[in-house]
């Protein structure tokens, strides 16, 4: 059988780690040609030369992300080297915790830059190339926490409530374009998502919290972009919550 795939250019911005790594191996593996986006380029090269070496097709583009700029030249990027864009998965993000009296205000400006307004950046930039093509899709990684919120997650989950708003009026407007659009939202998965919270006890509190439970792998949520890209034109998955068995 062929591959789902075959023939598609998929953009994953955050795949020198975590779950954009994953998906870019679960995208490769569907036959898609993968663009690799993110600031540590040794990375992103073993990640290409792995991909390379067993047959698929993939670019790096070492960019740091913090500039919306940066997000833009990075799909432009894709789209000269393969002529084509079906696929940005907007994944690289932030999630720095901390109670809102006490949090570092610039916690909430590279968040707000990174998860926000980088990702709106790239899906112009993104929409603007498909709009020609007739087909496309955008697949944001939100999280639980773009549709909960709790204590220490006032700033992280203002980020991924705008990325579930944007996402939706989004939507309405590419759809008549052709262009998907599909709001992943993962509970707790194991990545080195929690290395940059800068505000200690929390950053201690919610690893003691995941050392108590089964989180989720990055290739469960690998799994779920691979669904949603993968289903015929007239199907647009716009909204799937995947959390861990373990998490209330
Ligand atoms: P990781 O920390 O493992 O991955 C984050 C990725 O984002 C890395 O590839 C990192 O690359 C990239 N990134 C961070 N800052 C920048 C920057 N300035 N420029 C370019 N790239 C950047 O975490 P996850 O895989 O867990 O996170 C991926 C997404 O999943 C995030 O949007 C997160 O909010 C979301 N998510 C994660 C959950 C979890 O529990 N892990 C739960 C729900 C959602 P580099 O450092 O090389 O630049």
């Amino acid at each position: 059988t062929p591959l789902r795939l075959s023939g598609k250019v998929a953009v994953v911005t955050g795949a020198s780690s975590g779950i954009g790594e994953a998906t870019a191996r679960a995208l490769d593996a569907e036959g898609a040609a993968v663009v690799l986006v993110a600031r540590r380029r040794d990375r992103l090269d073993a990640l290409a030369e792995a991909i390379r070496h067993e047959g698929g097709q993939a670019q790096v583009v070492a960019a740091d992300l913090s500039d919306p700029a940066q997000a833009r030249d990075a799909v432009a990027q894709a789209v000269s080297a393969f002529g084509r864009l079906d696929i940005l998965v907007n994944n690289a993000g932030l999630m720095l915790l901390g109670p809102v009296a006490d949090a570092d205000p610039t916690d909430w400006h590279r968040m707000m830059d990174l998860n926000v307004l980088t990702l709106m950046h790239a899906t112009q930039a993104a929409v603007q190339a498909m709009q020609g093509q007739g087909s496309g899709h955008i697949v944001n990684i939100s999280s639980v926490s773009g549709r909960g919120a709790g204590p220490t997650s006032a700033g992280y989950s203002a980020t991924k409530w705008a990325v579930g708003g944007f996402s939706e009026g989004l939507r309405q407007e590419v759809r008549l374009l052709g262009i998907r659009v599909t709001v992943i939202e993962p509970g707790v998965v194991a990545t080195e998502l929690t290395d940059h919270i800068t505000h200690t006890a929390t950053k201690d509190a919610y690893e003691g919290r995941i050392k108590q439970m089964t989180p989720l792998e990055a290739d469960d949520i690998a799994a779920a972009v691979v669904y949603a890209t993968t289903q015929p034109q007239r199907v647009n998955v716009n909204e799937i919550l995947i959390r861990p068995l373990d998490q209330g």
